[in-house]
């Protein structure tokens, strides 16, 4: 099947011809021409299904009559999260490149005067968080009683972040009569009832079973000691060992480990960002166009600030966490193998992840072979660093052990033998390796690090 056998106008097709999309993908097949004949649409389909252009060119098509009215938005997009609304965004300006629409973004964390300005003129697409949404609509600054056409993208998402009875407030706002598209990668029962409940007569598009992994990406298991220092050494080595690593997502279950494995890996010369919920709008789309553009090699993220991440090829994923929920496992790993290309995605379990890596196994249906790492380099390394914090007067007791060898501990010839690492971390590394003030783990403030003088 070709786009233009999908019932697209003449311009939408000029657009996707010069984006250079050969053939419709499963989901843009099936939704495309349900979309155009209005009906309503229950999409399940993940990230990387080509399911965002499945909703965007029909609109495209379906906007070019008529024309929008101050405050009044034609459509409206809810997304869960800013990146995903900003990329939908970026989506509009792609394959609308032919089209003068005006597109809205509301999300949180960015300034609103331009928006506002854009609002007030009158918008065909408005792109917004639920939060973000009604905060403005209570504030009176917009009106919802135009919308056409109602888009809740990634709907199980919207869920894991508590924005369901937002959405229920916001479908009740909107006028009866308009067309609602509605997109999830997995139908729990919330979901199904959230769908009952504001869809009418919906055609079910399903392209992939949820648990479905691409068959392209390599999946392994690692063992690690429960400690994030020894986990932090098996990646350090799993990085080293991957030849073929382009670039790589590690991902963390909690966004404080996020700014930690982000620094260590940092210090240990490794090009690293960092994508977590707590940083601001401005950082997040910085560190995402770095990544993008490959000045950073490894981005370390959260899942929810890395859900839905356009970055077309990502050679490895590492689980520095075991997801907890399968689920979730799915959708990282979807970050590479991408579009037929092979990825390889790492995850490395300690003795207490063993229930979530057979949740994992169960929902996907195949076991994760298991991988040997020789880590003890790398291990050696953060020990010592790990015994100087311990207590200031064990650790010269300590230090024999830990070498083999009564002499004071040297460092790592490893790390510091002609390899190729950025000077920049050649040098963090030499810092990590004095002793640690104890209670600050292995983030000390280099002025912490100096030795001072004591005054005469
Ligand atoms: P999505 O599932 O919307 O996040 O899209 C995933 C990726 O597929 C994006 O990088 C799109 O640019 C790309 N894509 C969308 N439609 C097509 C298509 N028909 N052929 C090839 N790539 C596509």
């Amino acid at each position: 099947m070709t786009f233009s056998e999908l019932g697209l106008s003449p311009k939408v097709l000029t657009s996707v011809e010069a984006v250079g999309y050969a053939d419709p993908t499963p989901i843009q097949q099936q939704a495309i021409p349900r979309v155009l004949e209005r009906r309503d649409v229950l999409g399940i389909a993940q990230t990387g299904t080509g399911k965002t252009a499945s909703f965007v060119l029909p609109m495209l098509t379906m906007l070019e009559r008529g024309r929008a009215r101050a405050r009044m938005p034609r459509t409206l997009i809810l997304e869960p999260t800013r990146e995903l609304a900003a990329q939908v965004e970026e989506n509009f300006k792609r394959y609308g490149a032919n089209h003068k629409l005006t597109v809205a973004l509301l999300i949180g964390g960015v300034s609103f005067d331009d928006q506002l300005k854009k609002l007030d003129r009158g918008v065909d697409v408005l792109i917004a968080t639920p939060g973000r949404l009604l905060d403005l609509f209570e504030r009176g600054n917009l009106l919802l009683s135009g919308v056409e056409i109602l888009v809740i993208d990634e709907a199980d998402r919207m869920l894991d972040m508590g924005f369901i009875p937002d959405i229920e407030r916001i479908c009740k706002l909107l006028p009866f009569t308009r067309q609602t598209l509605f997109f999830s990668a997995t139908m729990p029962p919330e979901i199904q009832r959230l769908a009952d409940a504001f869809l009418s007569n919906p055609v079910r598009v399903e392209v992939a079973k949820p648990a479905t992994a691409a068959d392209t990406v390599s999946q392994y298991l690692v063992r690690a000691g429960r400690e994030p220092a020894d986990k932090r050494a098996v990646l350090r080595a799993l990085i080293k060992k991957a030849d073929d690593l382009t670039n790589a997502i590690v991902f963390c279950n909690r966004k404080r480990d996020v700014a930690i494995l982000q620094r260590s890996l940092a210090r240990h010369g490794f090009s690293a960002g960092a994508l977590h919920g707590d940083m601001d709008q401005r950082s997040r789309m910085a560190t995402l166009d770095d990544f993008r553009n490959n000045k950073i090699t490894i981005l370390v993220a959260s899942d929810v600030a890395a859900r839905g991440l356009d970055i077309p090829a990502v050679s490895h994923i590492y689980n520095f966490d075991v997801p907890t929920h399968p689920e979730d496992y799915v959708h990282r790993i979807g970050r590479t193998g991408r579009a037929g290309r092979k990825g390889t995605s790492i995850t490395i379990a300690t003795p207490v992840d063993k229930k979530y890596v057979s949740a994992i196994e169960k929902l996907t249906g195949q076991p994760i072979e298991t991988l040997e790492v020789e880590a003890s380099e790398e291990m050696a390394a953060s020990r010592y660093g790990k015994r100087t914090r311990k207590s200031a007067k064990s650790a010269e007791a300590e230090e024999p052990a830990a070498n083999g060898t009564s002499e004071k501990p040297k460092k790592s010839s490893k790390r510091r033998s002609g390899d190729d690492q950025p000077r920049r971390g050649r040098q963090r590394s030499e810092v990590e390796d004095k002793p640690v003030p104890f209670g600050l783990s292995d983030h000390v403030p280099q002025f912490l690090l100096k030795s001072v003088r004591p005054a005469s």
